[in-house]
């Protein structure tokens, strides 16, 4: 399909072909580590399934379509996907970061790439104070999470790629949180950008996934070599399911950001919460950017109940009969989360605190249920 397509009808057909073999609609499950070649060397293009797997192409090529990128890639989780943008860097390089970002992504960060010689600087990105504080000639990579976890913060992709082209420093967003349907970064102008497709791009909570999309071939190519070389790749069975769950991507993200909207402003108005954090709503900091940048506001809310610690607010979660109390978050269910104790008990309190992570946080993702349900579930709880 050469015609340029539009995003709902790229999430179904993006980057696809019809099977080859027998014409199958839905490509087929390559369960195969191998591939007969009928003279040493002479193949269809496949040797071995951790270089190339058809089926893993075919969710590679339907990442690369509905980002509006000229390369995909898939690994065996989100955090491996990122783990192959940071061996991108050398020894003495350093890397600027949001500072309320996924737990993981900072252990990672921290605990493993620091010891092999890559500095790591977390900074707020609300404004570019960082700059002048951090940027330095060892600087490499802007490391950018929009919306943040779990703080729902905004970052202008389009300001800051102007900033890193100025810089000539690489500009990667974790995209997440908003996924493509919400937010394009490649057209705001970023080198690349990754997805735990754990969460919204496979969307039902039943794979670990993650992806890589960017135009840039030099780039590419040694993203494909550190793929290949490193081996976190993804199995053919996850790369089915995560292409089944793109195919509807779109009306997904739709509705759960309808749903997110009602639940959000159920929250603002109940006289027993004191913040909520959406950016979908008027008062939230980073609202007219994300009015600006996302085609919609997407499905996860943090909230702070009044007067509420970390017990009251563990309390509340205890008595939500259709949220579940799980990590994760992007599926067709409604998850609440509390990150002091979950996703970001790996970083220190202080550290946490000073993003705005306090105990009594606790955080929605919001699912396809009636959200008169998802309604009257806080209603009981909060009450
Ligand atoms: C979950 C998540 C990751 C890590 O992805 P996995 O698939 O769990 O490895 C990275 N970034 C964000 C924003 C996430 O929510």
């Amino acid at each position: 399909m050469n015609k340029k397509l539009r995003f709902n009808s790229a999430a179904i057909h993006g980057g696809q072909k019809i099977d080859p073999a027998y014409g199958a609609v839905m490509p087929p499950i390559y369960q195969t580590s191998t591939y007969s070649q009928t003279s040493p060397g002479v193949h269809k293009g496949f040797e071995y399934s951790r270089t190339h797997n058809p089926t893993r192409e075919a969710l590679e090529n339907s990442i690369a379509s509905i980002e509006n990128a000229k390369y995909g890639l898939a690994f065996g989780s989100g955090l491996a996907a990122i783990d192959a943008i940071i061996k991108l860097l050398k020894p003495g390089d350093e890397v600027i970061s949001t500072n309320d970002l996924y737990g993981g992504s900072y252990r990672l960060f921290t605990k493993i790439f620091e010891n092999f010689g890559i500095k790591f600087h977390f900074v707020g990105m609300g404004n570019f104070d960082f700059l002048s504080k951090h940027v330095n000639n060892k600087t490499k990579l802007f490391w950018v999470e929009t919306p943040t976890n779990p703080m729902m913060n905004v970052i202008d992709i389009k300001k800051i790629s102007k900033l890193a082209k100025e810089y000539k420093i690489l500009l990667a967003v974790d995209n997440t949180f908003a996924s493509p349907y919400l937010q394009q970064p490649l057209n705001l102008g970023a080198d690349i950008v990754m997805h735990s497709a754990t969460k919204y791009l496979a969307g039902h909570s039943d794979v670990i996934l993650g992806t890589i999309a960017l135009n840039d071939k030099v780039l590419a190519e040694k993203l494909y070599f550190i793929q290949n070389a490193s081996g976190a790749v993804c199995g053919p069975m996850d790369s089915f399911l995560t292409l089944r769950g793109i195919k509807t991507l779109h009306l997904r993200m739709q509705r759960h950001s309808e749903n997110a909207k009602k639940v959000a402003e159920f929250l603002e108005s109940n006289s027993k919460i004191k913040t909520v954090f959406w950016p979908g709503l008027e008062n939230h900091p980073s609202h007219k950017i994300a009015k600006k940048q996302m085609n919609d506001f997407g499905g996860m809310i943090s909230f702070i109940p009044k007067g509420s610690d970390f017990s009251s607010s563990v309390q509340i979660m205890k008595k939500l009969k259709i949220f579940t109390i799980a990590e994760s978050l992007g599926g067709v269910e409604s998850l609440v989360g509390h990150p002091a104790s979950m996703t970001h008990a790996s970083i220190p309190k202080e550290e946490r605190e000073k993003s705005g992570v306090v105990d009594s946080l606790i955080r929605l993702s919001v699912g396809l249920e009636d959200y008169r349900d998802l309604i009257e579930d806080l209603s009981q709880a909060i009450d």
